[in-house]
């Protein structure tokens, strides 16, 4: 899969992103995912799940939810490399997204009922060309059934709802990502000193 669309929005000799030559295919044992919080003109999180060697990526503004109840809005944007999974920094003025970006969960996943990483990735491919992907994951803090689902409409959209199942590990109660972020993490730091210079 391409990464072509990540590339002609940076400029590598003023971002720390990792570019296209520290991208590559993985050997595969297991299926990453990593969720960015990205204070960028607006503060959201990136969803990704690593297909075919990629991390395939939506912006989801409101953060992810443990409470099936909520369908959370979720923005397809461009195929970002597989390093991407584990950066964390500041993006200069200037350039694309600029910002701070940490991590907010990793871990592995899995196909919802295909197991094997290969034909998991397979099956997760046709899956999101049909826009219903449904997959386990398994984070330290977004555990259990999640459904990507692509709004149907007149044209063409990148818009999806991420949604968790009810399972053992959803809730019912009220969920804000926010509340489960920690206040000195590098984001809410920047944010912080951001608004005592104001
Ligand atoms: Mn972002």
């Amino acid at each position: 899969m391409s990464i072509v669309q990540y590339i002609k929005k940076r400029n590598f000799n003023d971002t720390p992103e990792p570019s296209e030559r520290s991208s590559k295919a993985v050997a595969k044992k297991v299926l990453t995912f990593v969720i960015q919080r990205h204070q960028a003109s607006h503060l959201h999180y990136d969803f990704r799940l690593e297909m075919e060697g990629v991390l395939k990526s939506w912006a989801v503004p409101k953060g992810p939810s443990l409470n099936p109840n909520d369908k959370r809005l979720a923005m397809m944007v461009e195929d970002h490399p597989y390093d991407y999974g584990s950066f964390e920094g500041e993006i200069p003025k200037g350039n694309y997204g600029a910002g701070v970006v940490e991590i907010w969960d990793k871990g592995t996943y899995e196909h919802i009922s295909i197991k094997d990483p290969v034909e998991g990735n397979k099956q997760l491919l046709k899956d999101l060309k049909s826009g219903s992907v449904k997959i386990v994951m398994k984070g330290k803090k977004l555990k259990g059934e999640f459904a990507l689902v692509k709004m149907k409409g007149d044209k063409p959209s990148n818009s999806w709802l991420l949604i968790k199942h009810n399972d053992q590990y959803a809730t019912q109660d009220t969920y804000n990502s926010e509340d489960h972020t920690p206040a000195n993490s590098p984001v809410t730091k920047a944010n912080a000193s951001k608004k005592k210079v104001q």
